[in-house]
Parts: C-alpha cells; sequence; structure tokens
C-alpha cells in the first residue's frame, strides 16, 4: 500500500467497500475509474484508457467520464447488469487539509434505479430478496422509484417461487439467492439482466421503524426476517432514508389466481413468445391508460386476477358505467393526461432527487385532481363513487409548491432561479440589493464613457476576474492616471477594475451566492414537506391509477364489442360467441369467426378437441383462458354472452418453441409441468393441453395422453381443454362421462381444404398432415406417395385391430378403446418397418388390455 500516493491509498480503501461494483471516484469535475474497473469500464463504455502516476514504476490504468454526464454512463452499465458505487468529495477541497475527504454516497444497482430516463415509463423495475426460514419461503418486492413493497410467503417450493418471480419480472435478485433454481435463472436470462446478490445482513430495528410498530408486528416471522434484509441492503447502498416506502402490502397468494410463468408466457399475457415484446399482448390490447402509474396498475392486475367475486363486480361495475359512459370516459381521459408520473415525482421527492421541475410537475398534477374527483363522484359508478368519497387532493401540497416555486425552473436546484418573490423577505432583499448593482454598474458604464471619452468603453464580467472595465487598445491613451487598476491583457484591449467596481462586485457577488444558498435551503425545506406527506401522495398515485385503469378498461370495451361477463361462484363455464381478443385485433380484412364453450358440472367438463393443424384449436383453448382472466381481472370480455366462474388457477401446457429449458428436452418439461398440475389443480381450475404427448412414440404418447386424461376426470374434475393430433382417442367420449369430442371444422372440396375455424361437436375425421404438408410446399411426388401410403396403412390397420378382436373374442364393431389405440400405436411402427407388418411385429407391439 505504501508503494501508492495518498490520493491512491485512499481510492484504495474506498474500493475495498465496493468489491462488486465500478467505483466511480470523483476528482473535481470528473468521476475516474483505476485498474481492473478502468480496464472493463473503458470496454463497455467505449471510452478511452489512459494511465495515472500513482506511486508505482508503471502507470494505474485509469478512465473517466464527466460529472456532469455521468448519468448516462452509469445507466448504461447498470443495463449491463452492473453496480456502480459513486464516491464523492465530501468536504470543500478549497478548505480541506491534505486530501479531501471521500466517501461512497450511493450505491446504484439494477434494482435501485431512480433516475426517470433510466425506467420504463408502463413496467415497474422491482428488486426481489427472498430467504427461507423453517420450512418457510418468503419473498419480497419493492420497487424504490414508486415506493411499493409487497410481501408474501409460502411453506418452501420451488414451484411456487418460481411464480412469484415470474410476477415480478426483478432486475435484481438479494437475499438466499441460492433458492433461485437454474431452471429460473436460465429462463429469466432469455429476457433481461437479474444481478444476484447474496446478502445476509438484517437491520431489524430500522425496518420496524420504517413501516411501524403496528404494521410490523403483523408480518410472520419469516415475512419480518425477508423484509428486514431488504431494508438493510437498501439502507447500505442507498445511504439515505428510505421515506418512500411507507407501507408493507403483505398478501396471500392463494387470494389470487394462480398463473406459472409459463401459462402467463404461453397465454401471452404481457409479453409475446416469440419476440418477447409487448405487442400482441393481452397487456397491449387493454392498455388505454393515460397515466404511467395506471398502465403499471393495469400490468399488476393483469399479473393478479382476483378470486374474489365481490371485488371483481365492484371493478365490472365501474368499468360498466364508463362503457356507456362516453362523455363521463372523455372528460376523465382529459384530466388524466394532464397528471404526471405522481408515484415516481413522490419517489424522487422522498429520495430527495427532486428538482425544480419536479415540483412543478407535482403541482401540475394535483391542480387536475379536485376535477377529477368531481367528475367521479357525480359519477353513476358507486365505485367511483367511492374512490371520490375518500380521495385525499392534497390541495395543501399544491398551494405549497405554488407559492414557492417559479412557472418555469432550471434543471438544477443549485443554480438559483427556483423560488417566487414574494416568497421569503431576505431574498428579496437580497435579489433587490442584486438589482441594485447590477443598475449600478450600468450606470457606472455610463459615467466612465462620459468621463473619459471613450464611446466603445464596456463593463464586462467574467468568473475568473470577475467584473473589469474594458478599453480597446487604440483608446488606451484618454484613460487617465491613476485610478485604472490593470487586471488582464487581450489581444487588441486592456481590462481594469477600480476601487469602487471592486467593492460593489463583492456585495453583488455576495448576495448571488448567498441568494443561490437560501433558495437551496428553501427548496429543500419544501422538498422536505412534501416527503413528509409521502403516504397521502401515494394513496391519491393510486387511485388516479385505478381510475385510469376502469377508463382503460371501458374504452377498450366500447371499441371492440365486450360485453360484461356474469361472474358465478358455480362451476359452469358458459361463453356465447367467445373471440380471442389479441388474434382478433391483430387480424385485418379478415373476420374472426366466433365460438361458443360450454363447460359444465352436469355435463362436459373435459372438451378433446381434434382437427387438423392450422384449424384455430390452439386459438380456442387460448381464448377460452383468456376470457376467464380478463374476466376476473375486471374487464369485459369478448363475446356474446358470458358466465365465468372464478377460476383459482390456469395451467396451460402448450408445446412452444422454446420448450428447451434447462436443456431438458420438450417431453420432459411436458411431464413436469403435468406433473405440477396434477399435484396442484383443484376442480376450481382450468386446464388447457395443447397437443398433449408429442415428444415420444406414438403409442407411448398416446398411452401417456390417456392416462393424464383419466386422472383429470376422475380425480380432478377441474375444466379442461385438451387438444390433440391422435384422432384416435376420440373414443374416450364413450368411457369418460364428462369427456366430450369436438374438432374444428373443415370443408373438403376437390383435394382442397378449407378452414371454417368453427368449433362442432364430434371428433375430426384425419388429422390432414398430408395436406398441410402440401400446403407447406413439399414435392408433388413426396405428396402422392405419402397418401399411397397412408392409405396402405389405414388398411393394414384396420386388418389388424379385427384379426386381434378375433383373437380375443371381441367384434370389432365393438372394439375397445385399448384396441384402438394399438392400431394408432401400430401405424407408427408401420412407418418404420416401411412395410405392412407382419403378424410378430403386431404381437410384440401389443400392450395389455385395460
Ligand atoms: P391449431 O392450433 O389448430 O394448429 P391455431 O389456433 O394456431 O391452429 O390457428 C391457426 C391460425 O388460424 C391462427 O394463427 C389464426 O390466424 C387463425 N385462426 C384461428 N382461429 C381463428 C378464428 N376463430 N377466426 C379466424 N381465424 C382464426
Amino acid at each position: 500500500m505504501s508503494q501508492y500516493t495518498p490520493m491512491m491509498q485512499q481510492y484504495l480503501n474506498i474500493k475495498e467497500q465496493a468489491q462488486d461494483a465500478f467505483l466511480f471516484f470523483r476528482l473535481g469535475d470528473f468521476y475516474e475509474l483505476f485498474f481492473d474497473d478502468a480496464i472493463l469500464a473503458a470496454k463497455e463504455l467505449e471510452i478511452t484508457l489512459t494511465g495515472k502516476n500513482g506511486g508505482p514504476p508503471e502507470r494505474i490504468p485509469m478512465c473517466g467520464v464527466p460529472y456532469h454526464s455521468a448519468e448516462g454512463y452509469i445507466h448504461r452499465l447498470i443495463e449491463k447488469g452492473y453496480k456502480v458505487a459513486i464516491c464523492e468529495q465530501v468536504e470543500d477541497p478549497a478548505t480541506a487539509k491534505g486530501i479531501v475527504k471521500r466517501e461512497i454516497i450511493r450505491v446504484v444497482t439494477p434494482g435501485t434505479m431512480m433516475e426517470s430516463k433510466a425506467l420504463s415509463d408502463k413496467a415497474n423495475n422491482y428488486m426481489i430478496c427472498i430467504t427461507e426460514l423453517d420450512g418457510k419461503m418468503a419473498l419480497a418486492a419493492c420497487d424504490l422509484s414508486t415506493g411499493e413493497l409487497h410481501v408474501t410467503s409460502s411453506p418452501a417450493s420451488q414451484e411456487w417461487l418460481r411464480d412469484e418471480l415470474g410476477l415480478y419480472e426483478p432486475s435484481e435478485i438479494i437475499g438466499q439467492v441460492e433458492l433461485v433454481d437454474d431452471a429460473y435463472r436460465q429462463a429469466a436470462q432469455f429476457g433481461r439482466k437479474i444481478v444476484y446478490t447474496p446478502w445476509e445482513k438484517q437491520r431489524e430495528e430500522l425496518a420496524r421503524q420504517q413501516f411501524g410498530e403496528a404494521a410490523w408486528a403483523r408480518l410472520d416471522d419469516e415475512r419480518q426476517a425477508c423484509v428486514a434484509l431488504l431494508i438493510a441492503y437498501l439502507s447500505e447502498t442507498q445511504k439515505r432514508s428510505l421515506g418512500q416506502l411507507t407501507h408493507i402490502n403483505a398478501y396471500e397468494p392463494e387470494n389470487y389466481m394462480i398463473l406459472d410463468p409459463f401459462t402467463r408466457r404461453n397465454l401471452e399475457l404481457v409479453e409475446t413468445v416469440r419476440e418477447r415484446s409487448r405487442k400482441g399482448t393481452l397487456l397491449w390490447l387493454l392498455d388505454r391508460t393515460e397515466t404511467p402509474m395506471g398502465g403499471r396498475m393495469l400490468r399488476r392486475w393483469i399479473d393478479k386476477p382476483l378470486l374474489s367475486k365481490r371485488l371483481v363486480e365492484e371493478r365490472l361495475e365501474a368499468v360498466e358505467k364508463l362503457h356507456h359512459g362516453l362523455i363521463l370516459r372523455e372528460d376523465l381521459k382529459g384530466q388524466l393526461k394532464g397528471i404526471y408520473d405522481l408515484e415516481r415525482l413522490v419517489g424522487r421527492m422522498a429520495f430527495g432527487t427532486a428538482n425544480g421541475r419536479d415540483m412543478l410537475a407535482l403541482r401540475d398534477s394535483l391542480l387536475r385532481i379536485p376535477e377529477l374527483r368531481m367528475m367521479c363522484a357525480d359519477s353513476p359508478s358507486s365505485t367511483l363513487q367511492q374512490i371520490a368519497a375518500h380521495l385525499d387532493e392534497c390541495a395543501d401540497l399544491a398551494e405549497a409548491i405554488g407559492q414557492a416555486v417559479v412557472d418555469d425552473p432550471p434543471i438544477s436546484v443549485r443554480e438559483g432561479g427556483l423560488i417566487r418573490k414574494g416568497y421569503h423577505e431576505h431574498l428579496d432583499e437580497l435579489r433587490e440589493a442584486s438589482v441594485n448593482g447590477k443598475r449600478w454598474i450600468a450606470e457606472l458604464e455610463a459615467a466612465e464613457r462620459e468621463a473619459t471619452g471613450i464611446r466603445s468603453l464596456k463593463i464586462g464580467y467574467n468568473k475568473v476576474f470577475g467584473y473589469y472595465i474594458e478599453v480597446t487598445r487604440s483608446n488606451l491613451a484618454q484613460l487617465p492616471e491613476g485610478r485604472y487598476e490593470r487586471k488582464q491583457t487581450l489581444a487588441n484591449a486592456e481590462r481594469f477594475v477600480t476601487p469602487e467596481l471592486k467593492e460593489k462586485e463583492a456585495l453583488i457577488l455576495e448576495a448571488q451566492e448567498k441568494m443561490v444558498d437560501i433558495e437551496y435551503d428553501l427548496f429543500a425545506e419544501l422538498r422536505n414537506r412534501i416527503s413528509a406527506e409521502v403516504a397521502r401522495l401515494k394513496l391519491l398515485a393510486e387511485k388516479v391509477a385505478e381510475i385510469d385503469v376502469y377508463q382503460s378498461f371501458a374504452t377498450v370495451s366500447a371499441e371492440r364489442g365486450f360485453v360484461k361477463p356474469a361472474l358465478t361462484e358455480q362451476y359452469d363455464l358458459r361463453i356465447a360467441d367467445g373471440r380471442h381478443p389479441v388474434v382478433e385485433a391483430v387480424m385485418n380484412n379478415t373476420n374472426f369467426i366466433s365460438n361458443s364453450t360450454d363447460i359444465t358440472e352436469a355435463g362436459a367438463n373435459i372438451l378433446l378437441i381434434t382437427g387438423p393443424n392450422m384449424a384455430g384449436k390452439s386459438t380456442y383453448m387460448r381464448q377460452v383462458a383468456l376470457l376467464s382472466i380478463m374476466a376476473q381481472v375486471g374487464c369485459f370480455v369478448p363475446a356474446g354472452e358470458a358466465e365465468i366462474p372464478m377460476v383459482d388457477r390456469i395451467f396451460t401446457r402448450i408445446g412452444a418453441a422454446d420448450d428447451l429449458i434447462g436443456g431438458q428436452s420438450t417431453f420432459m418439461v411436458e411431464m413436469a409441468d403435468i406433473q405440477v398440475m396434477t399435484e396442484r389443480a383443484t376442480r376450481r381450475s382450468l386446464i388447457i393441453i395443447d397437443e398433449l404427448g408429442r415428444g415420444t412414440s406414438t403409442s407411448e404418447g398416446m398411452a401417456i395422453a390417456q392416462a393424464v386424461i383419466e386422472y383429470v376426470h376422475h380425480e380432478i374434475g377441474c375444466k379442461a381443454l385438451v387438444s390433440t393430433h391422435f384422432h384416435e382417442l376420440a373414443h374416450l367420449e364413450e368411457t369418460l362421462e364428462h369427456l366430450s369430442n369436438f374438432s374444428m371444422a373443415v370443408r373438403e372440396s376437390g383435394d382442397k381444404v378449407h378452414f371454417l375455424r368453427k368449433l362442432v361437436p364430434g371428433a375430426a375425421s384425419s388429422s390432414y398432415g398430408i395436406y398441410c404438408a402440401q400446403l407447406a410446399g413439399l414435392p408433388g411426388r413426396i405428396i402422392s406417395r405419402a397418401n399411397v401410403l397412408l392409405e396402405r396403412m389405414e388398411q393394414a390397420a384396420t386388418t389388424t385391430v379385427v384379426a386381434e378382436d378375433e383373437a380375443t373374442g371381441f367384434t370389432s364393431s365393438t372394439a375397445t378403446p385399448r384396441k384402438m389405440n394399438d392400431g394408432a400405436g401400430l401405424r407408427e411402427d408401420v412407418a418404420l418397418y416401411g412395410a405392412t407388418p407382419s403378424r410378430e411385429q403386431v404381437a410384440v407391439l401389443d400392450v395389455e388390455p385395460v
């Protein structure tokens, strides 16, 4: 260490405290990085790597960024998944003895970004803390920029953890990060970078103070431990009060419909499967919000559909009234448009980073509230009236800001120009003095011109020399001796000062300096006053967001012809003329064909859907799931009429392109999903399985498919939509009382197949695989050969079944399900042998009868 200069020693000491972060070390107007930090940062930020003498003979690698543009560089590093520790000079270099004292004032991490530029308006930025205590897992999710903090827990389970993580899509995970399994890590990586920080330190006392004794006492032990850990991390990295965290939202996962990450992706709720984009998702379709907090709330609602019929009905009531009330809707929108991101504004107030413009944005937003409240109070909706009745307009705060802050404040809060005239007496006096001083200088200029007769004489100001009298070289001779003291020589002019000028200058500059200080103090005082009211403002922001979501739902519903669903606590699900909301919206020039759904306790609860590829099976099944979600979120649904029971969980098993998660095969993933489903599904769940039993041999696939269907039928009894290309499974209708066959209708004309997209009772006769191959443009020779082979195989299969029936005493017309299975299993193997199988081969393929 001693080989280094004192400053480098200081650097190294501070770097010790921030080993997992880039250390931005403030040196005058720059943040400098040294050693490995410099080498990596130069590469990541594409800035020049230089060197600095710091003691040892070899130069120390160094790179730097100007402090006023540091924010952009910091964001870039954060986006790449790094952390940045900001080290400032914490004493005035002018008065410091020796090396200026420096300290880390904040560690910026992906989960603690506060700067609006780096955050997406319509999405939360969550940091998650996970812990396990006595067999229970707890999870706390915090968005520091909006001041949200959610906490929940459950008996330890990987599925549970994955489901919860899937909801939040965190940018950072801390705590017992080893609890996050590889499957999640790899799946999550496709999207963005998540930073994992193992963290053990708890600050229970601090957390207790933060939220108050009463709120703290209501939390279970494992939740307390988790929040205490999170608070410790936040306070150690942010090194300031976390005033925006006022409230803990503790919730029980079972109060919401559970949607595992795969289901959420398969249904494309907030992100599409292929492009991982927002466009083309349910969120995209339903989002007509006018405010950022409305947009974020909408997303949270879609993530967590409700299970309480009463709560959903309250939402639907507001949507219904707004759906009918076009004028009210438009009026609300008009008001909402003028409201800025209240949550994040308030977050920055509490964090101490809000500037004059934030302050004004807050005031302008608050000024919209009385009108908004009136509209809700006068509306026909009891839900909106309720909101109005409890809405705190925070008019006192709007007024305080209006009195203090000028209409057009600068970005910086350290350079004055923020505070209104008449707000503070002494500030006004100083301003007066400074204005007078400037007037005096103007008068002096005129007087000096008069006295010297030099018409081009002028008085100017610069930062280094202060005020000066400037005389061009050609006029120098006319300047009298004595009074003028030479200050600076330019190419064609000289600059002078006089004793009076120096005296006034001191007064003017002192006044200005004082003014800036006073303005800053007044501003900080106002900011503190507002920070003290964070809880009120956050509640207001939430109510505004809620109103916004209602108008958004109503707007889409009115435009797209959605209807109010009738919610029930019963079993039956009935949709008349339902449509897939997103597919319908993105289809141009073609009409979406509506389809009805009837899943009833007395009738069928499993719909087995067959039909060729591209017929519309998976669109139909997703449509049923989406309508359930929309209804339980409180939105209208695309249908002629809909009776929707409260569904506790939706499972989807849809073979998607990116099935390969964690290096597992499609089949293994499918089986793992099915395993979870069999364990977790209840009678109130909805199961959607698309193409059950792919990924293994035909006979095995079909055997498993049948067994799974039977299990769902006998053991779970939930609503299920199952599509399969094994049309041989259609026979199940005969043995399973609550299973009905359906298919997507097609019309054949000549050798063409026309998709009608209509769901009809009964199984499809053929899978039209060869037709699809033809559509895909396979050579004609292959197509005709395939047709010949198919015909031959079908004949072979029939004869085998009959043959075996004879052997076991069944007649072909009453063939048991098992027999038909074998026939189909055979068919694949026939393809392998490439010829009609012999009797021996059939015997080998045979399976035990059920
Ligand atoms: P499958 O699952 O049977 O292979 P999909 O559900 O993927 O078929 O549907 C294939 C395409 O057909 C969809 O991309 C969509 O464009 C169209 N489609 C599906 N259902 C309908 C419908 N009800 N009305 C109009 N077009 C539809």
